[in-house]
């Protein structure tokens, strides 16, 4: 017998729905408002849930989104009910993350079709998958995408590379990918040879929605393949969640294939905890970045070495010298202020194995640039250095800087290390580059 949860304050729809399965292997749990309707799904795990979309305390679209939120409701399909029939509704139903839209008055008909994809995702849950095994071998870094803003091809930027932000993390078997940029092209390319029978597990975590860190999620071929699980992690932005801006730019003004033609198997999840665990040996923390909406710093335990991934984010304690300083206004307190947060950044990167992280601009550039919400390449080592990191990467590389000038950036920011007596080694991440990190070789 399959659950299903019916939502509705109308108690006339409910009786409807309810006969309409009588007798169809269906136990039917129903729900008068959203929070009553959310505490019967969790604690039952139905294997559909029927919600309409203006029910009292949580609407549809907040039934909905919950419901995404819960890692372990992959399978359980959702369908909204509406009694208006506006099209921004139906789209926002899908971007909170419903499977199916239903209009009022119900047609019995359509909603049995609905239900029967929902009991054959039930008996075949591609998307369960088993926790990764804890493993012990070396941890894989590879850049795809290294450049900040917009994709920059051509014979200038052909050294470190064109495509926007996207870096694999390779722990065992674990594979994660940190941002969706045009960069995740390829890598998409060079999953599809590992996709075996028993399928592929992939872990995606997102900083934040803007563009260069999405554009190129559509064209991740792996999300079109049957035996691929995407488990798609972040934080709610600050307009539209994270499917919702996924969605966005796939419907049809922008992309000719929309997000729910894509594989059934891609899961949502917005996080609140700024600490939590992917399974296997990965422990994960967060910490939010100065940058404008809602972007994350992500700081990934290995048993090689903590990874800290912070590809958008403007230091503090510059910021506001050159705010004083255009502004002819002279405030100590508004110093010791940044400070203070540029301090909480050095814990967040504190003896880190490797830091990747936003240094767009030089110490010439910058001024004019202020309040854009990237680093001058110079405060980035600089707080690498002082948290004690060994290694840092120069990432999200200015659109209009070419690899010479790359180059020099490295080069000023290596010697100035070096100079305060640090001992990080400072690169620029490169296109296709693989840094490998294993304890027992030293490496
Ligand atoms: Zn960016
Ligand atoms: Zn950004």
């Amino acid at each position: 017998m399959k659950t299903l949860v019916l939502i509705d304050s109308d108690s006339l729809t409910r009786t409807l729905i309810s006969e309409c399965l009588t007798g169809k292997d269906w136990c039917v749990l129903e729900a008068e408002d959203g929070q009553a309707g959310l505490d019967l799904v969790l604690k039952h795990r139905p294997t559909a849930v029927i919600c309409d979309l203006r029910t009292p305390k949580r609407n549809g679209f907040q039934v909905c989104r919950t419901i995404r939120e819960q890692g372990t409701l992959k399978t359980t399909r959702i369908i909204l009910m509406t009694v208006s029939r506006f099209a921004n509704d139906r789209e926002t139903a899908f971007a909170s993350g419903a499977d199916d839209y239903l209009v009022k008055p119900i047609d019995p008909a359509d909603l049995l079709r609905m239900l029967d994809v929902a009991g054959k995702n039930g008996e075949t849950p591609v998307a369960e998958t088993a926790a990764p095994a804890v493993v012990t071998g070396p941890t894989l870094i590879r850049f795809w995408g290294v450049r900040g803003s917009i994709p920059s091809p051509g014979k200038e930027t052909s050294g470190y590379g064109g495509n926007t932000s996207c870096v694999e993390v390779r722990v065992g078997d674990q594979i994660i990918i940190l941002d969706a940029g045009s960069g995740i092209r390829r890598l998409g390319q060079s999953l599809m040879k590992e996709i075996s029978e028993s399928g592929l597990n992939v872990t995606m975590l997102i900083t934040h929605t803007h563009w260069d860190h999405i554009q190129g999620f559509p064209f991740f071929v792996p999300a079109y393949h049957p035996r691929v699980n995407i488990r798609i992690l972040g934080y709610e932005g600050a307009v539209h969640g994270l499917r919702g801006a996924l969605f966005e730019q796939m419907q049809t003004a922008f992309f000719p294939v929309g997000l729910n033609q894509m594989a059934t198997h891609l899961t949502f999840e917005e996080m609140g905890d700024m600490e939590f665990d992917l399974g296997g040996s990965v422990k994960v923390r967060t910490m939010y970045a100065n940058h404008p909406g809602i972007c994350l710093g992500y700081r990934l335990t290995t048993p090689n070495g903590d990874i800290v991934y912070m590809p958008d984010h403007e230091a503090y304690e510059r910021c506001e010298v050159e705010r004083q300083k255009a502004e002819k206004e002279t405030s100590p307190t508004g110093l010791e202020y940044a400070r203070v947060q540029d301090e909480k950044v050095i814990e967040f990167l504190r003896d880190a194995e490797v830091v990747i992280a936003d240094s767009q601009y030089d110490a010439i550039e910058y001024p004019s640039r202020r309040g854009w919400g990237h680093t001058c390449a110079d405060d980035t080592v600089q707080l690498a250095a002082r948290a004690g990191a060994k290694r840092v990467y120069l990432f999200h590389h200015d659109p209009d800087h070419d690899d010479s000038k790359i180059e020099e950036m490295v080069a000023h920011a290596q010697q100035a290390a070096t100079e305060n007596g640090s001992s990080i080694k400072v690169s620029a991440a490169r296109e296709g580059e693989t840094v490998l990190l294993d304890k027992n070789s030293g490496a």
